[in-house]
């Protein structure tokens, strides 16, 4: 038997590093979310790596005079072990070294350390920032910030599967304490808010400048007319 569905913006399955980043950045957004983990703990492989983050245009790089761009991240980054490479694309790598540093610098914001960054060949600059103490520091910070936020994070959720209606995935189906659960996800909801969020700051600044330009305008008409 599958008890009343809870309702939530986002759902989101697997509580690594990925996931709980995921939830963080939806709930900053001021949407509802819900992980499930299957362990009994979240921290996936995130916890067992070793916790570097290569990066491009770091305030890191910036305070030891490294200037590095994107692009020749995304270059060097080729020139690793060309069986790593299977299913390489390049828009993707792209993707990932332009928005590293701003990545890097938003988990500084929640509370993840770093330190570097250090030389690692074939890299022909130093972009290696290595997370302190260890890599446990990723999800330990991500899921108590998930959490302040409001973030329900249910460990010990098996079975997941999807829920679809048509071609749409709306939610998960879980067992949860031995008792098979539902998890609606509102995203259609959840993006109207955001749009509508975006369209309010869209026009607070834009009645700002309006007001500045008006003020402007008055300031030099009184100086003219002096
Ligand atoms: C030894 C080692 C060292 C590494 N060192 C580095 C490094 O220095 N730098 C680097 O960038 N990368 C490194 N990596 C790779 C990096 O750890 C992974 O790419 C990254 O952690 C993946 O994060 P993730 O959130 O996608 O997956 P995970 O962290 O594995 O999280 C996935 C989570 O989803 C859960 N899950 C899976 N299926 C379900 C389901 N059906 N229902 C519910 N929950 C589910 C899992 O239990 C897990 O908790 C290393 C990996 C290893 C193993």
């Amino acid at each position: 038997m599958v008890n009343e569905p809870e309702i939530v913006d986002v759902v989101v399955v697997g509580g690594g590093g990925a996931g709980l980043a995921a939830a963080v950045s939806a709930a900053q957004n001021r949407a509802s979310v819900c992980v499930l983990e299957k362990q009994d703990r979240v921290g996936g492989s995130t916890n067992l790596s070793v916790g570097s983050f290569s990066a491009s245009g770091t305030r890191f790089q910036a305070r030891k005079g490294i200037q590095d761009r994107p692009e020749d991240y995304a270059e060097d980054m080729v020139k690793f072990d060309s069986k790593l490479l299977t299913g390489d694309a390049p828009a993707m790598r792209l993707l990932l070294a332009r928005e590293s540093a701003e990545t890097l610098h938003w988990l500084e914001s929640v509370g993840v350390a770093f330190t570097g960054p250090f030389l690692e060949p074939p890299h022909r600059l130093a972009r290696m920032h290595n997370v302190i103490p260890n890599s446990r520091a990723y999800t330990a910070r991500l899921q108590t910030t998930a959490r302040r936020l409001g973030a329900r994070i249910i460990t010990g959720a098996k079975d997941t599967e999807l829920i679809t209606e048509g071609e749409r995935v709306v939610g998960v189906r879980a067992a949860v304490d031995g008792e098979k659960r539902e998890y609606r996800a509102r995203f259609n909801d959840a993006e109207r808010r955001l749009r509508r969020q975006r369209l309010r700051r869209a026009l607070a600044a834009w009645l700002i400048i309006a007001v500045a330009t008006g003020a402007c305008i008055l300031g030099v008409r009184w100086v003219l007319g002096q």
